[in-house]
């Protein structure tokens, strides 16, 4: 495959844009190369400027979870276009979808909608903070949550990846109330919230960490939070940006059984446009303005474009009663078919799996923790990841990350992308 268009549109890109991507992951700094310019998308594939065709396991990080294109969505936004882009006053559609996500996601009230995941992360620390009247939060090693100040400490893939775990800029007085504990680490949540008892207003957590690739959380793990919440008077806030409406139609909370205080979402909720939500029980949300004090707005929030995306997505979501099983078969599949080969081929690995989120390590060793995510982060997975492009696969370019299995993806793409691995490594 060649990339020169590529290449010279990443050369002019760096001139004016740092890096030449607006979000460092973009980049191929840990895996080496130029970043691929993408020309347009439909389905499953990804069609690059220099005329390759992609299957994509990226899939915009997570949205387009129902392939690229997906016609319904491309002709709601379409529609809503031609009547305007933004008001800045409320419009009937926010309250639709708002409607629909609370009647798909258990233990939900109210929903705030705003532009990114980011932003939904952001403003549920601080209402969680507004409501306990407490400071400290608790993030686990490796989980993402943003790029807003609170989270970028030990903050996952596009962090690591580069080598600064912690960023400058991010002051140390915002720094000391974050406190960093080990996912699947129970004990070590408890001896933090021991050690600053009545000050910890949330936990945090990714419910599956898809952030340091897939980590899913150990038996008992997201219940234990439950019930060191409970008796600690903390909120349990789930980061559902990844998993919401990909593990099923109510996220992780459904799919555990765990409920938690509040919910943020982010990615499949927006449909390829830039949408983030946080909600909550109404006696959580009516904390913020304008009923209640604590402070959280946006010009574009609740736009009318993103809100026919996301709409139109979640409708399609509610109304697909099959399309989870058949995400959990083709996920399934892959998985199966990719550990078959490397088997065969002696590469050691280990796969980690929940429902249509995947990745490959390569190392033998269980990977539960940030820790032990890092033993992928090696020049096996360079191998690979390169010998997947020059097959026509793209993966993440970092070890760090999940794959994003779309419903768009055909047992024949599977099929082919396990042959393709097969041949990498035989
Ligand atoms: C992607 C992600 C975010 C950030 O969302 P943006 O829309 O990129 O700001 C937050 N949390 C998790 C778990 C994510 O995967």
């Amino acid at each position: 495959m060649l990339y020169q268009r590529s290449s010279k549109l990443f050369a002019e890109a760096e001139k004016v844009i740092p890096g030449g991507v607006n979000s460092p992951v973009r980049a191929f700094k840990s895996v080496g190369g130029t970043p691929i310019f993408v020309k347009e998308a439909k389905g499953a594939y990804l069609y690059d400027e220099d005329g390759n065709r992609l299957i994509d396991y990226i899939n915009s990080w997570g949205p387009m979870i129902l392939g690229h294109a997906y016609a319904p969505v491309v002709e709601a936004v379409i529609e809503k276009a031609k009547l305007g882009t933004s008001f800045g006053m409320p419009t009937e559609i926010e309250t639709k979808i708002a409607e629909l996500a609370v009647s798909m996601v258990p233990n939900i009230d109210k929903i705030r909608f705003v532009n990114s995941g980011t932003e939904a992360c952001m403003s549920a620390i601080r209402l969680a903070r507004g409501y306990t009247d407490r400071e400290k939060i608790i993030k686990f090693k490796g989980c993402y949550h943003g790029h807003s100040d609170s989270f970028l400490i030990s903050a996952g893939s596009g962090a690591v990846t580069f080598g600064s775990p912690n960023s400058p800029g991010v002051t140390a007085g915002t720094a000391k109330d974050t406190l960093l504990a080990n996912y699947n680490d129970l004990a070590n949540v408890e001896s933090i919230l021991k050690a600053n008892e009545g000050e910890v207003a949330a936990i945090i957590v990714e419910p599956v960490a898809g952030n340091m690739g897939c980590v899913p959380p150990q038996k008992g793990f997201l219940e234990g939070l439950r019930a060191l919440c409970n008796t600690y008077g903390a909120l349990l806030i789930f980061d559902e940006v990844m998993t919401g409406f990909r593990l099923s139609k109510g996220g992780a909370q459904e799919l555990f059984g765990v409920n938690a205080d509040i919910v943020t979402f982010g990615k499949v909720i927006g449909g390829g446009l830039p949408v983030g939500a946080f909600a909550a029980r109404k006696e959580i949300m009516d904390y913020l303005a304008p009923v209640g004090p604590v402070y959280q707005a946006g010009t574009l929030s609740g736009n009318p474009l993103a809100m026919a995306a996301g709409l139109t997505m979640l409708q399609e979501i509610n109304k697909d009663a099959e399309l989870f099983n058949r995400l959990e078969e083709k996920t399934a599949y892959l998985e199966k078919g990719m550990r078959k080969v490397l088997t065969d081929n002696n590469v050691p690995f280990t796969i980690n799996r929940v429902g249509s989120m995947i990745s490959v390590f390569f190392d033998e060793r269980e990977v539960v923790d940030f820790e032990t995510a890092g033993f992928g982060n090696n020049d096996t997975f360079k191998k690979f990841f390169h010998g997947l492009l020059a097959e026509g696969v793209y993966i993440a370019p970092s070890s760090y990350e999940t794959w994003f299995i779309t419903d768009a993806l055909t047992y024949e793409d599977l099929d082919y992308t396990i042959n393709a691995v097969n041949k990498i490594f035989s």
